[in-house]
């Protein structure tokens, strides 16, 4: 039977790649290429054996999807913020009605299990929030004699977003919806990886009433599709979600095209500090939750755990036994808790990594069991103890469900081996000393930090982005309208107004 291909989606139509390339997607579970029965139902997967096969975007689709762009352009933006907000609200609902079938895409195309999915929800909220918030205002200004001035706020054009594979739809809608609301149109490129849920939710764009062009999604490889987007001289503005080494050669291109606009949101090596005070219960089950959850492979996940010596012992005791209670399994049945890292090369890598743990420090096993069948790309929770800071494992992101724990024993002493990182995205701290936690909130450098509470703990209107190389810019519900908008600033003299100032334009006056 022949593949169902995945296809671009440009100025309103799914079309093959200019060069009708396709590639392969693997479920990370069962090894197979990846089957529309497994969407329907696990045990259907004989009966209904439609592969997907992915089209691969080329440097000419990119330049297909931001003409389309260009072309939407005067149109969208000249709508009030309410018209351009009924298909995000749209879109919202069509998302939620789609929810159960979204998740199982992830889990078919990345072994996202069913049990963590809040995607669906994650994207309904932002597109229905982006629905009615944007009115973005400028500001206005009498302070220079004899003018009325005023700045406004206006959408760059045609934008572009990166996504990663993790959680493609929190980050498709993180972008899209206040880019959209902004009044820009958009191309987004999916990640190789994971393009079956976004590539639902293109499915949805023309019934949500969408103008064709506006929004456009590309499916591909970063070096082909991502790199065209990230060089584009007419891409105004970019956000990228990723890795820190893919955000350094955007930067690159963008440096070396236009000098587009860019916010990242990057790796990170999350500390979470644990004083002997804290409740000790309620710090293992969330910091394993943080680590562990979708098989360490989020940016925030507390990957350092730094305990207070004199409770260490207690402390990694209840983190074992939480760790070996995880069910490892199929990842589109309810039941399971940690699914396959998202593909081989994923699980290569953490492999590598846990190897080179076991040379500089003391590996515990934590006891929860591997699948039965399918197991070849699940890793069973890792804990290290006692590594060196300078360690390979202390310092590089592993992606992974893999966490080190070291002691401390003074708070100076954990503010500074928790900071002695190049990352800075999330770090928490436990302790129910609330001056202690506000001297530790305040000294940790990083972009969010949970009290008594640790990632991916969160709240929809605070910032959300890194420290050092974390990241670049903020996103959030009341943050994100800022990453899509220029300024403005429009200078009025008016006649009449303040007599002994008119006259004198001079600038800083
Ligand atoms: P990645 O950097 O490998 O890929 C991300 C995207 O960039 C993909 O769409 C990929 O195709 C594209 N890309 C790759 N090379 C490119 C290039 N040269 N030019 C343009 N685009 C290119 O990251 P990943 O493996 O998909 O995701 C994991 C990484 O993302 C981790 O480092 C994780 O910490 C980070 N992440 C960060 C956040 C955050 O909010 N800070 C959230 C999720 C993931």
């Amino acid at each position: 039977m022949a593949p169902i291909e995945v296809k671009q989606y440009i100025n309103g139509e799914f079309v093959s790649s200019d060069d009708n390339k396709t590639f392969d997607i693997f479920s990370p579970y069962s090894g197979d290429c990846v089957a529309r029965g497994m969407l329907i139902d696990a045990n259907m997967v004989r009966e209904v054996a439609d592969l997907f096969a992915v089209s691969e975007a080329t440097t000419v689709d990119v330049d297909k999807a931001v003409a389309a762009a260009q072309a939407a352009l005067p149109a969208w933006k000249a709508l009030s913020p309410q018209q351009r907000g009924k298909p995000l609200a749209k879109l919202a609902q069509m998302i939620t009605d789609a929810d159960a079938e979204l998740a199982q895409l992830d889990a078919l195309s990345l072994g996202r299990p069913v049990s963590t999915y809040f995607d669906g929800y994650y994207a309904a909220t932002h597109f229905r929030y982006f629905s009615e918030a944007a009115y973005p205002v400028g500001t206005s200004s009498l302070n220079t004699p004899g003018f009325m001035n005023i700045s406004v706020r206006q959408p760059y054009g045609v934008c572009a977003a990166i996504i990663p594979w993790n959680a493609p739809l929190v980050f498709l809608s993180k972008k899209l919806a206040p880019a959209l609301a902004a009044g820009n149109t958009m191309v987004l490129k999916t990640s190789e990886k994971a393009p079956l849920s976004s590539d639902r939710v293109a499915a949805m764009l023309g019934e949500a009433g969408f103008p064709p062009g506006v929004v456009n999604i590309v499916h591909g490889h970063g070096p082909v599709s991502g790199q065209a987007i990230s060089s584009h001289m007419q891409i105004r503005a970019l956000s990228f979600t990723g890795s820190v080494r893919t955000g350094r050669a955007i930067q690159t291109a963008a440096a070396a095209s236009n000098f587009k606009h860019l916010t990242f949101e990057l790796g990170g090596k999350s500390p979470a500090l644990v004083f002997a005070d804290a409740d000790l219960d309620h710090a293992a089950r969330d910091t394993q939750h943080s680590i562990f959850f979708h098989s360490g492979q989020t940016c925030m996940a507390n990957s350092r755990i730094y305990v207070q010596k004199s409770a260490a012992a207690a402390f990694v005791d209840k983190f074992n036994a939480l760790a070996a209670a995880r069910k490892l399994g199929d990842p589109s049945q309810q039941e399971t808790t940690s699914g396959p890292q998202a593909d081989k090369a994923q699980y290569e890598t953490v492999m590598r990594y846990v190897e080179e743990g076991k040379k500089t420090g003391q590996m515990v096993e934590t006891g929860a069991s591997l699948p039965a069948k399918n197991g070849d790309l699940f890793v069973q929770p890792v804990v290290f103890l006692q590594q060196p800071e300078d360690s390979k494992i202390m310092k590089e992101e592993v992606f992974g469900p893999v966490v080190c724990i070291n002691t401390f024993e003074t708070e100076e002493e954990a503010l500074k081996i928790a900071n002695d990182t190049e990352y800075g995205l999330y770090a928490a701290v436990y302790t129910k000393d609330l001056d202690r936690a506000m001297r530790v909130a305040k000294g940790l450098e990083s972009g969010m930090v949970g009290v008594n509470c640790t990632s991916p703990t969160g709240a929809w209107d605070m910032p959300f982005g890194g420290y050092k190389q974390s990241g670049v810019g903020r996103e959030s519900f009341l943050l994100s309208m800022d990453d899509w908008l220029e300024q403005k600033a429009v200078f009025i003299r008016v006649e009449g107004l303040d007599e002994a100032g008119t006259g004198n334009t001079t600038l800083g006056r």
